[in-house]
């Protein structure tokens, strides 16, 4: 009997986890749908519930359930409670066990750029709940220091503070990200600033950056936002937002199927999807 797999959010109709994973149940040939449902929080318990009467192999939350769903879940992996967000369910012999593939996935696509986070002074943009889990598992991996610069500087202070991970770390203004952005090796946009139909807004100016410096914006809409085009004028190598987007959609596959899936037929896919090519600069 086919599987089913889904995803809970609301709003949800943007979502192109469908497309992605039933592309990829197809190819390798799994007897499995995945589906959107459009969940409104007050009906998230009563979800997860139908979900597991049903015998759902597993299933993604994304905003604004991504922390609610924490008390609905048989069982939680340390580094997802740790961040305090799950995007991944695993139906496991009629448990449901949560993770976050988030802050892996977009590790996993640093990796094709062969950056080396050990040996990286890092930047994050933002201090918003995608941040919370980049920043959670950056600090893990043990990078030579990460800062945290945000619009509201306290938010940033506070992330610091729950970091659960000892590293050199401290919270900045955009201004100050601004004047010191040449020490940074890797840069990290979070935040909504850049995102459509913004398309004229940046965060934070790339003006002072290094030209050995990576500069990653998780945002996905436009494919290249202000921020990236101004790192890449400056020399600077610039990673889009489909690449954890597709990387954390890839580890959960994994976690479904046992499979590792086939990263670049991903790409191509969502970037048909926004109406890309696999030409746009990564
Ligand atoms: P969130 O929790 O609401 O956080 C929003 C962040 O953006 C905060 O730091 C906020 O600063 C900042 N911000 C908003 N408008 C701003 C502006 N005009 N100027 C400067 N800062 C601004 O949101 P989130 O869940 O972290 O998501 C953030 C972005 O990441 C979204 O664009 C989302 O689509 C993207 N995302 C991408 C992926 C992927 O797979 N590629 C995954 C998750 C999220 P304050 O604290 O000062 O309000």
């Amino acid at each position: 009997m086919k599987k089913l797999f889904a995803v809970l959010g609301d709003p949800i109709g943007h979502s192109m986890s469908p497309v992605m994973h039933n592309d990829l149940f197809s190819f390798y040939n799994i007897d499995a749908h995945y589906l959107p449902f459009q969940v409104k929080p007050e009906n998230l318990g009563d979800a997860v519930k139908g979900l597991k009467a049903i015998g759902a192999g597993g299933f993604n939350v994304t905003i604004p359930h991504k922390s609610a769903i924490i008390p609905f879940l048989d069982e939680v992996d340390e580094l997802a409670l740790q961040i305090g967000a799950v995007n991944t369910v695993v139906n496991k012999n009629g448990k449901f066990i949560g993770y976050n593939t988030d802050g892996l996935g977009f590790l996993k696509g640093l990796a094709d750029d062969g950056l080396s986070i050990t040996e990286s002074k890092v930047l994050i943009i933002g201090a918003g709940g995608a941040a919370r889990g980049i920043y959670f598992t950056i600090a893990k991996s043990g990078p030579k220091a990460v800062d945290i610069a945000n619009r509201t500087v306290e938010k940033a202070a506070k992330l610091v503070e729950e970091c659960p991970f000892q590293i050199p770390s401290k919270a900045i203004s955009l201004s100050e990200a601004a004047e010191t952005m040449g020490e940074y090796d890797l840069i990290i946009q979070t935040t909504m600033s850049g995102m459509s139909p913004n398309l004229d807004e940046q965060p934070v100016s790339m003006e002072n950056i290094q030209d050995q410096a990576l500069v990653c914006d998780i945002i996905y809409n436009p494919l290249e936002t202000k921020l990236l085009r101004e790192a890449k004028q400056k020399g600077a190598r610039i990673q889009i937002g489909i690449e954890m987007f597709v990387y954390q959609g890839a580890l959960a596959f994994e976690k479904w199927t046992g499979i590792f899936p086939d990263a670049k037929r991903m790409r191509e896919n969502v970037l048909q999807q926004l109406g890309g090519t696999s030409n746009v600069n990564r």
